[in-house]
């Protein structure tokens, strides 16, 4: 069963002027976008900076409203209920963020954090706040004790512990991990990952996992969407999309990823200029000013995304109408 689903996504963000407050462009960060996960699956969504990703898991969560199209939890569309029906749904909806350091109110000791979500949402009456902050701690890892301490007194990867404690503290069915080891020396990201893929099997939770790397994508998902300029240019299971890329950019992405893919070496790609402006999205396929497989068809006209084989990619290359691979 499909726990969320994204139609037709849409997210624009308009530039005004300062003084006059006058239009002066649009960005879009999320162009219509497709997919859906299931109940304990994991989709890695992953792109270069400027991509969409971290924009379509707000959208997810409601912390942006679309400017078009649905975003579905267990069939209903969240992005259309009123305020108050969504604040009964809300702890449904969890994230954990990229920064420890950040998302934590050097302020405030471990349970008071711990214990904020529990008296918002309503989790477990006052006098059991205590038990619970021990029994979340528990879960990921950290000692009972830490609950008097201070963000300040533990280390990255145990920080990132208790921002997963936080979200898992309201009993979560989806949560949106915004590049949750990122920030984190490399001998602390397998902890985590293994962590979050630990709480997923024992309480079923259903993940949105956005990164930059190729490597964390491949441990920690069941399906891939790759996305570049605000659309999905690659969306399959994860075996597949490892075993046969096909996107330029899929294959570009895994050239510069350390693990070994036999495909990505044989068709190396390299990445030399930026990605391009949100503001100024090139025309036809969006890809091409940096693809070394650009035809003349590609300035022109869009690549849809389509099924070819076990997964789907937007790209002339295997549109047998248009060119001569298949
Ligand atoms: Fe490259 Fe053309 Fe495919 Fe775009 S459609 S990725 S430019 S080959």
């Amino acid at each position: 069963m499909e726990m969320v689903r994204v139609e037709n996504l849409k997210k624009t963000f308009i530039l005004k002027s300062k003084v006059l407050g006058i239009k002066t462009g649009e960005v879009h960060a999320v162009n219509g976008i497709n997919f859906g996960i299931h109940r304990g699956k994991t989709l890695g969504l992953v792109g270069e900076s400027g991509s969409g990703k971290s924009t379509t898991g707000r959208l997810m969560l409601r912390l942006l409203e679309p400017t078009e199209g649905k975003v579905l939890l267990e069939g209903q569309d969240i992005s259309k209920i009123n305020n108050r029906e969504f604040r009964k749904m809300r702890k449904n909806l969890q994230m954990v963020f990229q920064n420890p350091y950040a998302a934590l109110d050097y302020k405030m000791t471990i349970e008071d954090i711990l214990i904020q979500p529990l008296h918002i949402h309503k989790i477990v009456p006052p006098l059991e706040y205590k038990k619970e902050v021990e029994r979340l701690l528990e879960v990921v890892g950290l000692s009972k004790k830490a609950r008097r301490k201070f963000p300040h007194e533990f280390s990255g990867g145990q920080r990132q512990r208790i921002g997963i404690a936080r979200a898992l503290s309201t009993k979560p069915k989806f949560i949106v991990c915004d590049e949750p080891v990122s920030a984190l020396d490399v001998s602390v990201q397998s902890q985590i990952i293994n962590l979050l893929k630990d709480l997923q099997k024992e309480y079923q939770l259903t993940y949105l996992f956005i990164a930059h790397g190729l490597n964390v994508i491949k441990h920690m998902s069941d399906q891939v969407a790759v996305m570049y300029l605000g659309k999905i240019v690659e969306i399959g299971e994860v075996e597949e999309i490892f075993k046969r890329p096909k996107h330029p950019y899929t294959v570009a992405l895994m050239s510069a990823s350390p693990i070994p893919n036999p495909e990505a070496i044989r068709n190396r790609i390299h990445l030399n200029n930026e990605i391009p402006s949100a503001l100024n999205i090139p025309t036809g396929c969006s890809f091409h000013t940096r693809c070394p497989k650009c035809m003349e068809i590609c300035k022109e006209i869009e690549p849809q995304l389509e099924k070819h084989g076990q997964h789907s990619v937007a790209c002339h290359l295997f549109d047998p109408k248009e060119a001569p691979y298949g």
